[in-house]
């Protein structure tokens, strides 16, 4: 049945080549005390960090810093971060970089006015914050996770290896503006690319495969999926295509922005499992996703035959004249696969430093969903892992 649901979503976004300078008027309507947050120093190579901080600088403002956040954001850079920020007084946390600055902002945002444990309060018990939140706003470098106009937060616990996610609630958490510049993801290395090509693909697939109703969002994803698949093969052959990079930017925003998701069940179980991975072994989030999604999608196809013969239907072309819906479905993933090693994804979890005998280890740190078209045991888990290796 198609489900009730509030939709509010209010990141404000600029997109195109001149959307920084947008950036000033946002500024505006914050503090004097913006700490600047940005990770491991692509935006100081590629000249953003330098616009940036003289937009900032001109607007008056007194900026901090907290720099270095890696991919895959971690606790202990979590609890460093909050601590800048609570001395700087943050009014703003201005994150310029891609998902895991974005994610790592807003849970510096959730934690500066609280006194709990963030990682026990948020990514534990998944608490909502009660605290007054520091607004994040954010310069996207890099395309893939939706962070940008979504609640999502995704902070790995080095400790114990678990990679947890958290999507919160409440849309406050959201960023207030972000900035989209397709030409900024031009100097993204190729791996981190199409990395971040198929976890907007994988984001679409986590919504789709749910449910056998009759919701728009699936007529929607459907496109989005057709959109994705053409401009990543154009963005692999020229990566200074700006057509193509625009349209991968804003399929990513479409793809995680909560739309899609609207009046339906939703499946995440291909995150669940490459974030296992993920916080085992630090590998990058699409290439965890790609290693794990045919096995995990051709063990659950029975459970869901007609969504999964519609897909190849309708986003693979694959046709449909004297065949058997098995048939059908089977030639969609195929097809799907195909294009994943064109686009030049890891497509096994060997290769991303996992092996044989952590996989029981990987399936303690994965959390079973119900939402999809079968709900994993243990032993399916570890199942799907192997197959991945
Ligand atoms: P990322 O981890 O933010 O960045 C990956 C790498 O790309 C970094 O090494 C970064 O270098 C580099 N980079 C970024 N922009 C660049 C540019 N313009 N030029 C050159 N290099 C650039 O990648 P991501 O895939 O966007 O984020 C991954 C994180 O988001 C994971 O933790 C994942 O679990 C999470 N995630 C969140 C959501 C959500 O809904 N919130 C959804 C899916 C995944 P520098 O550090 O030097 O800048
Ligand atoms: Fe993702």
């Amino acid at each position: 049945m198609f489900g009730n649901f509030t939709y509010c979503n209010p990141t404000k976004l600029y997109f195109g080549e001149d959307s920084l300078n947008n950036l000033k008027t946002e500024l505006q309507k914050y503090g004097n005390n913006v700490v600047l947050v940005y990770g491991g120093g692509s935006i100081r190579k590629n000249g953003i960090y330098d616009d940036v901080l003289r937009i900032l600088t001109e607007s008056g403002k007194n900026v901090a810093e907290i720099s270095g956040v890696m991919p895959n954001p971690t606790l202990s850079k979590l609890r460093a971060g909050i601590e800048i920020a609570r001395e700087h007084q943050a009014d703003l946390l201005l994150a310029v970089g891609g998902g895991s600055v974005c994610d790592y902002s807003k849970a510096v945002s959730v934690s500066v006015n609280c006194e709990e444990d963030p990682w026990e309060k948020y990514f534990v018990r998944f608490e909502e914050p009660e605290c007054r939140l520091v607004p994040v706003g954010c310069v996207l470098t890099m395309v893939g996770t939706g962070s940008e106009m979504n609640a999502g937060s995704v902070i790995t616990n080095e400790e114990t290896k678990q990679k947890i996610g958290h999507v919160f609630a409440s849309e406050n958490v959201m960023p207030r503006f972000t900035v989209l510049n397709p030409r900024y993801t031009m100097t993204l290395p190729e791996y981190q690319m199409v990395a971040g090509i198929y976890d907007i693909f994988n984001h679409i697939c986590e919504q789709y495969f749910s449910g056998e109703d009759d919701n728009t969002s699936d007529y929607i994803s459907e496109g989005l999926m057709r959109s994705v698949i053409h401009s990543s093969r154009a963005a692999v052959k020229d990566p200074q295509n700006y057509e193509a990079r625009s349209n991968l930017m804003w399929t990513a925003t479409w793809a995680l922005n909560t739309l899609i998701a609207k009046g339906k069940t939703t499946d995440w179980m291909v995150h669940m499992l490459g974030q296992a991975a993920g916080g085992y072994t630090g590998a990058t989030h699409g290439m965890t996703l790609a290693a794990v999604s045919l096995p995990y999608y051709r063990y659950i196809m029975p459970y869901g035959l007609a969504k999964f013969a519609r897909f190849a239907e309708n986003v693979w072309d694959i046709a449909p004249a004297g065949k058997t819906q098995e048939q059908i479905a089977a030639e969609g993933l195929a097809a799907m696969e195909d294009w994943m090693k064109e686009i030049g994804v890891v497509m096994k979890l060997s290769e991303l430093g996992v092996s044989e005998d952590m996989l029981e280890e990987l399936a303690d740190r994965t959390i079973p969903l119900k939402g999809g078209y079968k709900e994993l045991s243990r032993d399916e888990i570890i199942r799907v892992f192997r197959e991945s290796l």
